[in-house]
């Protein structure tokens, strides 16, 4: 029963019931957030509230924040939670689902795209288990921020409207005050949407729910001969390339489950990420991760691990082992291809050469054996001229061992000289792919000990300076400076 009062007049319209509730009741539960007392805007998106014709103005009036903290429902919804299960570190977890999370309904944004309206940290669902299904301010402003640097970033990604809070404290370590978090996608099924059936015997919804996602969102495979085969060949092609895109910028998910997976592709469930800064390959973002089975160099691993679940799950409609097989297979060439093709962008390179990735990896290796910073320093090479000069120094300065670098830059010179592209064409498209400013872990501690005190200035600042990641932004140079010695080890956990 949705008891809660509906949200009149102009925002109205924003939703329709969703795509999502036309599937068998078994697929959720119909669920009204639970309201939190005296909700307050913490931040908005403005680049994703133009996405739906809303503006600023909109989003500070009342109507808005009570109907996205969850306290009125807003007209056109039927708010759901949805069951999925899913693979938690490697190991069977059984049934999940959306334990805080509630999907509002469909919105259509500029490009005509309908894109689920969700709710996280909204209350209570069937599929809480032992949580209060309550988000806490920290890890809201996280999600939030990170969901619009990826997107500013062009890492496909769900993103974030707003983030609402209220004074209502929830326990975690410590106690703190909740939020919630409005976030979109096209669609937030999960790897673990198709492994609920699978492992629940239940093949005919295991076919409703892939007829649906190709209904919905591969129509272009309908007619085709061997739709499922398709669908999964689809699904490993995306996660491969959004895995290198991920290492492209060195951002680690840290919960990398297979209920965290998204069946488009996207970058979903932010919790404990990080984006690398002092490079090391075997970085842990996640402190929970206590074995490191989500480390930056495991990622690629992992999203190939999670397409072999999935293809587990639809193996029984696709029917064949060796279809199944084939599309596996895949996975590494994507990736391969889509790694090379970003490494290259990296380095500024155009045209292909053999040992290109001898290069790049001997780059990588020196940033591991100096402790230098990962965007800092690509972003450094980014600004190298064709022939040595002063401007050398800018990067030499972050390395211990000079005569390595040196020799590297040396080398790395030889190979500019078999392009054809003009030092400042070179320089300019580098810098549009190696990000000056990242989610670095302090920044992000920074805005939330002040939102803590109810200055929300800072999240509208970083964000401000997160949405142009490429940007030279000089006035905001303090924004890319490696973390200051207080924040050097900073936890973040599977707490949120
Ligand atoms: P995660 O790996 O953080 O995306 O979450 C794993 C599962 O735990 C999902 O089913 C979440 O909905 C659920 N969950 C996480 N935190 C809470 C919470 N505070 N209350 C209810 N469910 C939660
Ligand atoms: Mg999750």
């Amino acid at each position: 029963m949705l008891t809660n009062s509906r949200v009149p007049a102009d925002f109205s319209a924003f939703l329709s019931s969703g795509r999502f509730s036309s599937l068998p009741a078994s697929f959720f539960t119909h669920v009204a957030p639970t309201p939190l007392p005296s909700p307050y805007l913490v931040g908005i998106s403005e680049n994703a509230l133009r996405q739906f014709n809303l503006n600023k103005t909109i989003a500070q009036s009342t109507e808005f924040i009570e109907g996205l903290t969850g306290n009125k429902i807003l007209n056109g919804s039927q708010p759901l939670a949805s069951v999925y299960s899913g693979h938690q570190f490697g190991v069977w977890a059984g049934q999940l689902g959306d334990g805080r999370a509630l999907l509002l309904g469909d919105a259509i944004d500029a490009q005509r795209q309908k894109q689920e309206i969700q709710l996280k940290g909204a209350g209570l669902t069937p599929y809480s288990r032992m949580g209060d299904g309550r988000a806490v301010l920290r890890s809201s402003i996280r999600e939030f921020l990170c969901s619009e640097a990826m997107a500013a970033l062009d890492i496909p990604t769900s993103r974030a409207l707003c983030v609402t809070g209220s004074d209502q404290y929830v326990f975690r370590e410590i106690p703190e005050t909740s939020a919630v978090v409005t976030r979109y996608a096209p669609s937030f099924i999960r790897f673990g949407s198709f492994e609920h059936w699978y492992y629940n015997n239940k093949p005919e919804k295991l076919k409703r729910l892939a007829d649906f996602v190709l209904e919905e969102y591969f129509p272009e495979f309908s007619g085709e001969a061997k739709p499922y085969s398709l669908l999964l060949k689809h699904i490993v092609k995306r996660t491969a390339e959004l895995m290198a895109q991920w290492q492209a910028v060195g951002f680690m998910h840290g919960v990398m489950n297979t209920d965290n997976m998204s069946i488009l592709g996207l970058t979903i469930d932010y919790g404990p990420f990080g984006f690398m800064e002092t490079y090391d390959e075997n970085h842990i973002c996640n402190h929970s991760d206590t074995h490191g089975r989500y480390a930056y160099k495991m990622q690629p691993g992992i999203g190939q691990w999670n397409c072999y679940a999935l293809a587990q799950a639809m193996l029984p409609l696709i029917g064949s082992v060796e279809d199944t097989q084939l599309a596996l297979a895949e996975y590494e060439t994507h990736f391969q291809n889509k790694w090379e093709q970003l490494a290259r962008k990296k380095l500024g390179l155009v045209t292909p050469h053999a040992d290109d990735m001898g290069l790049f990896n001997h780059f990588l290796q020196l940033l591991q054996e100096n402790h230098a910073d990962f965007s800092l320093n690509f972003r450094k090479l980014s600004t190298l001229q064709n022939t040595p000069s002063s401007i050398d120094n800018l990067l030499r300065d972050m390395f211990i061992d000079r005569p390595a670098l040196d020799n590297w830059i040396q080398q790395y010179r030889q190979r500019l000289l078999l392009e054809n592209s003009e030092e400042i064409d070179r320089q300019t498209s580098m810098k549009a792919t190696n990000p000056k400013y990242i989610l670095r872990n302090y920044l992000a501690q920074i805005a939330i000990e002040k939102a803590q005190q109810k200055d929300f200035s800072e999240v509208a600042k970083l964000l401000s300076v997160l949405e142009k990641p490429f940007d030279e932004q000089p006035e905001n140079n303090k924004y890319a400076e490696p973390a200051p010695d207080w924040a050097k080890n900073l936890e973040v956990s599977c707490s949120s």
